[in-house]
């Protein structure tokens, strides 16, 4: 029998679910405990979880497991479900064409959520010049395909990424992600001509963001050399890596460096799109214009769609059939997209990103101020992070951000770490989080850094 059908009541998620932080059993309950243990025998170690819980409903600013436990959601799946969990205007586009059809092959037959997805990315993303945008399914697809759409147009192979970068775990996206364990370790050999440059962190190399562009153009210049080099790939605000914000002025400068080398700038917002960090895409925040920009995580609202959008000169430089694959840009994930796209653009979801910027960092700068072991608060939108370290110094503190990361769970908030060195607690709330919820779960933060 599922889970599901031994469930007293059939659950369906939204945001009408009572939006409440309400634990029925200890984490994880008898339930919960089930499934997992059913996990242990199908599914490889190496798929892990952090949150131990059979999810059965969310919506809103909340998770329900099977147990009964309702959980404060301040991860939306890592940066996916940003619109809300089951958001109604998602759910029926997907129903009404689900029941139309499920799949054609848009490189078989065409249909029209597909072009009419690509256009709402041409004209949201950043920049006015003419811009094409191709669909996929993941993000780490999205990059692969950014990277080989540069290679054609520059005729050139090298690709430079950068100090905690990440960009998915296939092969490339691999060899183009810095952290070795556990997303490399053992994986190899990796796709070659990925080169690595020091990025701009502002809390651990002190730089300014034109010392820090001067350093790492000075590094490409000397160990790769622009001849060679087709793109430079960079998150404009590093998710995994700890959600390192540039300094200002970064950005900016290896954007005019690229302009000026015949190199294409990509900005991988597979994680900081779609109003995430109070702005459409982070790259308009810092004021630049990639040349293409890789999306996926927010795009669809959980079902998988990824894409890549740029200068149509650019993305029009593979040959026909050099880009595709069976199922990019299913229709059904194109009519969650186009919901969610509505949705970001006229429900006022890039004010709500401001304002829960500004709840969490009063919040967390406050928790700072009476906390030594907090070392940095930084982010933008609703992608704030809080760096841990032992206090006075500025070693990182990995073990404390697990143990603050398993407390918040065990009391009922989810929460993610991250970081080059692991020892990031960051914040995602979707944006369908009411404010009491929010505070809730910050107040749970703040006892959970107060008992350990
Ligand atoms: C998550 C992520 C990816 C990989 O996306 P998948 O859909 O997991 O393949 C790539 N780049 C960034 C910045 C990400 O956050």
């Amino acid at each position: 029998m599922s889970i599901t059908n031994a469930l007293p009541v059939a659950i369906s998620g939204g945001p009408d679910l009572p939006q409440r932080r309400h634990l029925t059993t200890v984490i994880p309950g008898p339930l919960s405990q089930e499934l997992l243990a059913r996990k242990a025998e199908a599914v490889p170690s190496g798929v892990g979880h952090t949150v131990p819980i059979a999810a059965v409903a969310a919506g809103g600013g909340v998770v329900i497991d099977a147990d009964g436990n309702s959980f404060i959601d301040l991860g939306s799946g890592i940066a996916v479900t940003t619109v809300g969990n089951a958001h109604p205007a998602v759910v029926a586009a997907v129903q009404e064409q689900v029941a139309r059809f499920t799949h054609t092959c848009f490189m078989i037959s065409p249909y029209e959520s597909y072009v009419a997805v690509a256009e709402a990315l041409n004209r949201l993303t950043p920049g006015q010049h003419p811009k094409k945008t191709a669909l996929f399914n993941s993000g780490a697809e999205a990059v692969e395909n950014a990277v080989k759409i540069a290679r054609k147009h520059t005729g050139k192979q090298a690709v430079v990424a950068f100090d905690n970068a990440y960009h998915g775990r296939t092969n490339l996206t691999m060899a183009l992600t810095a952290k070795s364990m556990p997303y490399k370790s053992g994986f190899g050999p990796f796709a070659g001509e990925i080169y690595r440059a020091p990025t701009s962190y502002p809390y651990r190399d002190g730089l300014g963001g034109p010392d820090a562009a001067k350093r790492a153009i000075s590094l490409i210049e000397k160990q790769v050399g622009a001849e060679n080099l087709a793109a430079i790939i960079i998150e404009p605000i590093q998710g995994e890596g700890g959600f390192i914000v540039p300094a200002d002025g970064f950005l900016p400068a290896l954007v005019a460096w690229c302009r000026e080398n015949d190199v294409v700038f990509i900005a991988d917002e597979v994680q900081t799109g779609f109003a995430r960090s109070g702005s459409m895409f982070a790259s308009s925040g810092f004021g630049i214009v990639p040349d293409l920009v890789t999306t996926a995580k927010g795009l669809a609202a959980g079902l998988p769609l990824a894409a890549v959008t740029g200068r149509a000169e650019i993305m029009d430089a593979s040959h026909s059939g050099g880009l595709g694959g069976t199922y990019g840009g299913n229709p059904i994930a194109c009519a969650a997209a186009l919901a969610a796209i509505d949705v970001y653009e006229n429900d006022g979801l890039i004010e709500r990103a401001v304002d829960v910027e500004k709840i969490l960092f009063s919040r967390l700068e406050e928790l700072r101020s009476r906390d030594a072991r907090i070392g940095d608060v930084r982010g933008r939108g609703a992608m704030v992070a809080i760096e841990l370290v032992h206090s006075g110094t500025s070693e990182p503190d990995s073990a404390l951000a697990a143990a603050i990361a398993r407390a918040c769970i065990a009391a009922g908030v989810i929460v993610l770490t991250c970081g080059t060195y692991g020892n990031v607690i960051r914040f995602l709330p979707p944006l369908s989080i009411g404010d009491e919820l929010l505070h809730e779960g910050l107040d749970v933060v703040a006892e959970a850094m107060a008992t350990i």
